[in-house]
C-alpha cells in the first residue's frame, strides 16, 4: 500500500479533504439556539431558529455568510464541498425572476474562496406527512417536480464547461418531498449520472411518520423507489435497521455522517461498525458548521463509535491504520461522493507546531488524526 503522506521538511503533505454535506447559510446561526427556551430543547425547537434566519436571507446575506463559511473550510484544508442548497425562493415562495439567483451566489461564493463545488439542487414540498408547510418553508418549497428538473437542467447546462463545479440532485428527505416525487427524481439524476444526496433517518420522528405514511421506513421506501445506487450519500444514517444498513452496503452507497452537528443537533449516533462492515462508503459533512474543523469531524468517526460500544480502535482495513483510513474517508470518499475523481489536490501540515511535539515519526498522522485541530495544523501559504 503506497503511503497516503508526504514528507518535505517540516511539513506533511496528505490529500485535501473533503465536506459532502454543508449547508452554508447556517453559519450565521453561531452562537445561536445555545441557551434554553424550551421545556425540552431538541431538533425541532432548533429547527425553528434556523426557519427563522432562512426567512430573514437576502441575496446579500447569502452570499456574505457563504463566503464565509467557505473561507473556513478551505482555511481548514477543505478543498470540495457538498452543498445541500434548498433556500431556492423569495420570502413566500416567489421564484426570482432568475431562479437559480441562490444557487448561483452560492456557487461563486465557493469557486472566489477557493473551493470546488457539488452543488446538490434540493427538492422540497411540504412541511411532512399530514403536516402543514410553515412560513419559512415556502422558501425551500416547489409547487411541482418538474420546476425541480428544469433548475437542474439550468443549473447542468450552466455550469456544463466549469470543471470546478458539480451539479447533483438532492430529496430534502422523506419528510419534506411527497413519495411520489422519488422515481422521477432518481431517474432524473440516473440520466446524467449525478450525485444524488438525501437526509436519511436523522431523526426517530422521521422514522415514526414515514412508517404510518408508506409503511416502511425511511430507507426501505428510498430502495423501493429504485434510489438507490453507488452515486446515492445518506445524510446522518443516524436510526437505520440493520436491514437498511444492508440494503445501503449491497447499492454501494455513501452514508454522509456529519458528528459534529448530530452531536450539537442531538441527533444520536449511528452505528459505524455496522455501516463500515456492509461495505458503505463512509464520508464526512460539516453540516450546520457548528463547528468548522474536519479533522473532528473525521476523528469522530472512531471516536464516535468508541463512545457508542465502550471499546477502543474499534476496526481495522487490510494494510491501513485507522487514522490513515479516516484520512481517505475524509478525502477520496467525501470528494467521491460529491462526483469527483479525485480529491483536488493536497493539504500541508505544520509538523513543527506544538501540539505534535514529542511525537514519534511513525506515529504522526495518528497523532494529527487522533489529537491535532484543522486550524492549528493546516499552513495556508502553501
Ligand atoms: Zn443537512
Amino acid at each position: 500500500m503506497q503511503p497516503i503522506s508526504r514528507r518535505e521538511g517540516d511539513t506533511l503533505w496528505l490529500p485535501a479533504l473533503a465536506t459532502a454535506h454543508s449547508h452554508a447559510f447556517q453559519r450565521g446561526l453561531r452562537g445561536k439556539a445555545q441557551r434554553k427556551g424550551n421545556p425540552r430543547e431538541n431538533f425541532w425547537t432548533w429547527r425553528g431558529a434556523m426557519f427563522d434566519l432562512a426567512h430573514s436571507l437576502t441575496p446579500e446575506t447569502i452570499d456574505a455568510l457563504s463566503r464565509q463559511a467557505f473561507r473556513e473550510l478551505r482555511i481548514a484544508g477543505v478543498r470540495t464541498v457538498g452543498e445541500f442548497h434548498y433556500v431556492h425562493h423569495q420570502p413566500g415562495g416567489q421564484a426570482y425572476d432568475d431562479r437559480t439567483l441562490l444557487a448561483d451566489i452560492v456557487i461563486r461564493a465557493a469557486l472566489d474562496e477557493g473551493l470546488r463545488i457539488t452543488l446538490l439542487r434540493t427538492a422540497y414540498n411540504r412541511g411532512g406527512f399530514e403536516r402543514e408547510i410553515e412560513p419559512a418553508q415556502l422558501r425551500f418549497s416547489d409547487t411541482c417536480v418538474d420546476d425541480v428538473l428544469r433548475d437542474t437542467e439550468t443549473l447542468l447546462h450552466r455550469y456544463a464547461s466549469e470543471p470546478r463545479v458539480r451539479i447533483g440532485l438532492a430529496p430534502h428527505s422523506v419528510r419534506a418531498v411527497p413519495p411520489e416525487w422519488l422515481a422521477p427524481l432518481g431517474q432524473f439524476a440516473e440520466q446524467h449520472n449525478l450525485p444524488l444526496h438525501m437526509h436519511v433517518s436523522e431523526q426517530v420522528r422521521e422514522v415514526d411518520e414515514c412508517l404510518a405514511e408508506t409503511g416502511k421506513r425511511p430507507l426501505e421506501f428510498i430502495a423501493d423507489t429504485g434510489l438507490l445506487s453507488a452515486r446515492f450519500c445518506a445524510v446522518h444514517a443516524t436510526q437505520l435497521s440493520h436491514e437498511e444498513v444492508q440494503m445501503l452496503g449491497r447499492a454501494g452507497a455513501f452514508a454522509c455522517l456529519c458528528p459534529t452537528t448530530e452531536r450539537d443537533l442531538g441527533d444520536g449516533i449511528a452505528n459505524i461498525s455496522a455501516l463500515r462492515n456492509a461495505g458503505v462508503k463512509l464520508c464526512n459533512g460539516i453540516d450546520s458548521h457548528i463547528v468548522t474543523d474536519p479533522i473532528e469531524e473525521l476523528r469522530a468517526l472512531e471516536t464516535h463509535e468508541r463512545l457508542r460500544t465502550c471499546t477502543r480502535v474499534t476496526f481495522s482495513n487490510s494494510g491501513l491504520d485507522p487514522a490513515e483510513s479516516l484520512w481517505l474517508e475524509g478525502s477520496f470518499n467525501g470528494a467521491a461522493a460529491c462526483g469527483f475523481a479525485d480529491v483536488g489536490g493536497e493539504i500541508a501540515i505544520n509538523t513543527a507546531h506544538e501540539s505534535l511535539r514529542f511525537v514519534e515519526e511513525a506515529q504522526l498522522l495518528d497523532a494529527i488524526v487522533f489529537s491535532g485541530g484543522a486550524n492549528t495544523l493546516v499552513r495556508n501559504n502553501a
